[in-house]
């Protein structure tokens, strides 16, 4: 997986930032993946999505996540401690190909596909119910009129799941204030991008320093290793 160089980061985040989230992680993806169809991301299952990201945030932000989420119950803020090796338990392993989206056929001929970047994307504006409801009429290709009875909705959901179990990256919160059990779920997306961001400030801080000390350009200063920076940043540290 690819480790970032510092301008190669500053310029994801520049492209980044003014992107809705579904578009950013798309981006995401294609910066995992830059061999993958640019125009095919968008309709790729959710999980190979995740676990691209999950791959690329490890390549590049360490193996372990450390993250923070509310209880449900009684608001108070936890920790919490995640390793991408985990999260990524089952997922398919990648050859540089990008994955094919698999179908699946339910009850009465009814094909299931796996949910997509654009899917949620065409359903980001309802309101949660409707949104849920649009994209499983979505992924069902054909044979049943909508909206689909009880048991059928069963079988699409455990189709669904079944087909991108990646696509959830839920995990288990226990509250050491109320003791209350929760499930979460892992936006990497939203978390992969917030460490760029910060990264990025924190680039730009460097070039800042270096560059009002030195009088060297941002491109020199974003060519040095990381280590070389370090090294001239405590120095004009010590000047001042
Ligand atoms: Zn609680």
């Amino acid at each position: 997986m690819r480790v970032l160089g510092a301008a190669e980061l500053l310029s994801l985040w520049e492209r980044g930032m003014s992107r809705h989230a579904l578009d950013r992680a798309a981006l995401l993806a294609a910066t995992a993946h830059p061999n993958w169809p640019a125009d095919a991301i968008t309709d790729l299952p959710l999980g190979a999505i995740g676990s691209s990201l999950l791959r690329l945030r490890a390549a590049n932000f360490g193996p372990r996540i450390e993250a923070h989420a509310d209880c449900q119950q009684c608001g108070e803020r936890l920790a919490v401690a995640l390793e991408v090796a985990e999260l990524l338990h089952g997922a398919a392993p990648e050859d540089g190909t990008a994955p094919e989206s698999p179908t699946v056929t339910v009850a009465d001929g009814l094909q299931v596909r796996a949910s997509s970047l654009r899917d949620l994307a065409a359903v980001a504006s309802l309101a949660p119910d409707a949104a849920a409801d649009a994209l499983l009429a979505r992924c069902t290709l054909n044979g049943r009129a909508l909206p689909l009875d009880a048991a059928t909705r069963a079988q699409v959901e455990d189709a669904l799941e079944a087909l991108d179990p990646q696509a959830d990256l839920a995990f288990t919160l226990n509250c050491v204030a109320c003791g209350h059990e929760d499930q979460a779920q892992l936006d990497t997306a939203a978390l992969l991008w917030d460490e760029i961001t910060a990264r990025a400030g924190a680039l730009l801080h460097e070039v800042h320093r270096l560059a009002s000390a030195y009088g060297w350009s941002e491109a020199q200063i974003l060519a040095l290793s990381p280590a070389r920076r370090a090294q001239y940043l405590a120095l004009v540290e010590g000047m001042s």
